[in-house]
């Protein structure tokens, strides 16, 4: 039986719902060993772990998707590999091998393929099984070192449609007095304790009726860095312009996709560089890419006094266009010229 019958998916949004299996490896001295999927449920863990004092862990975010054909789809999972892979690299984390992280995201949606929402002929309607791997520093450690030994797991979580209704572009506000990263540091990859600092000033700007914040750099307070946790993407005539990736913008999979269907499918120039607060004053269209929406587009953007109103407030035909061939490649309506679905079997 369909478990996703059961429990009303459509409505779940992103809240967590725990599904069945989870996957487990581990890593001591002699190196990464897979654990294999288990029953989900909560691990035990040393008061001391690295991950709980000093917050030594990353993240990733990933999707399977229900294809319009009765296959269940990854997208570019070996680039969230590689990504994870890095980010170990950073945090002095053994960089885990990118053949564990694909196996643990296929075998986590296989043996949970039952909450895997079904396809929808509605776009915008799209649920799909996310994906959550982690990797934490579970030994216990005292001084502010790597801990002896780490965990990886990948737990999955049905989520609704990020839309409820249809393509609605948000406002933002640009903080002038917080960050998300600073040069030198660990923006660029998913570290765990880069996401509670932006919390307060997102609650903050919630409160005011904006629905995220864009973040400015921390060298000169002049240039856009990302939107929340999504990335920034700007529209002129027939250029697209996304911050480039300095160390402080976290390189996503959704990002490098956009870039390279608006380079060879719609034969737009592409820009990665420095974007100021003013480049957006005339700007044709805005929006902000992640694996959770996909495209949301910007409809205003608060700077001081100042309200940057972008076209009308109204979502872009660019954005639109670009949304929805991401949408048909990772369903499996479209050919799949990149080679980026891999099926889950
Ligand atoms: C995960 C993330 C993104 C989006 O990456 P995708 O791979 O496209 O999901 C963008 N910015 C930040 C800060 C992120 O953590």
């Amino acid at each position: 039986m369909n478990e996703m019958n059961n429990i009303e998916w459509k409505k779940l949004g992103f809240k967590f719902f725990p599904t069945k299996h989870m996957f487990v490896a581990t890593c001591s001295s002699e190196g990464w060993k897979v654990e294999g999927l288990r029953p989900f449920g909560n691990i035990e863990i040393s008061p001391a772990a690295g991950v709980l004092n000093y917050g030594q862990g990353l993240f990733e975010g990933l999707k399977a998707y229900s294809g319009r054909d009765s296959n269940v789809y990854l997208f570019r999972p070996q680039k969230n590999a590689e990504r994870i892979h890095n980010g170990c690299k950073r945090l002095c984390i053994p960089p885990l091998p990118l053949d564990i992280f694909v196996q643990a995201v296929n075998e986590v949606t296989k043996a949970n393929r039952e909450y895997v929402p079904p396809y929808q002929e509605d776009s915008i309607a799209q649920g799909a099984l996310y994906l959550r791997p982690v990797v934490w520093g579970t030994g216990p450690v005292l001084g502010v070192s790597p801990a002896p030994s780490y965990t990886f797991v990948t737990y999955a979580c049905p989520v609704g449609p990020y839309f409820r209704s249809g393509f609605e572009c948000i406002k933002l506000k640009i903080s002038d007095s917080h960050h998300r990263a600073a040069p030198g540091g660990t923006g660029g990859v998913k570290a765990i304790g880069n996401y509670c600092v932006g919390m307060m000033p997102a609650k903050a700007a919630k409160d005011e009726g904006f629905q995220e914040i864009l973040y400015l750099d921390a060298k000169d307070n002049r240039y856009i860095e990302e939107v929340g946790a999504a990335n920034f993407f700007c529209i002129k005539g027939n250029r697209l312009y996304t911050p480039n990736l300095d160390g402080c913008i976290l390189p996503g999979v959704t990002r490098s996709s956009i870039l390279h269907l608006a380079k060879h499918e719609f034969g737009m120039e592409v820009f990665e560089q420095k974007i100021s607060v003013e480049d957006i004053l005339d700007c044709d269209e805005a929006f902000a890419s992640g694996t959770a929406a996909v495209i949301t587009p910007i409809g205003s953007v608060q700077h001081q006094q100042k309200e940057i109103v972008i076209n009308n407030s109204e979502p872009g035909t660019v954005s639109k266009k670009i949304y929805k061939m991401l949408l048909d490649i990772q369903h499996g309506i479209t050919d799949d010229k990149y080679n980026w679905r891999s099926v889950v079997e």
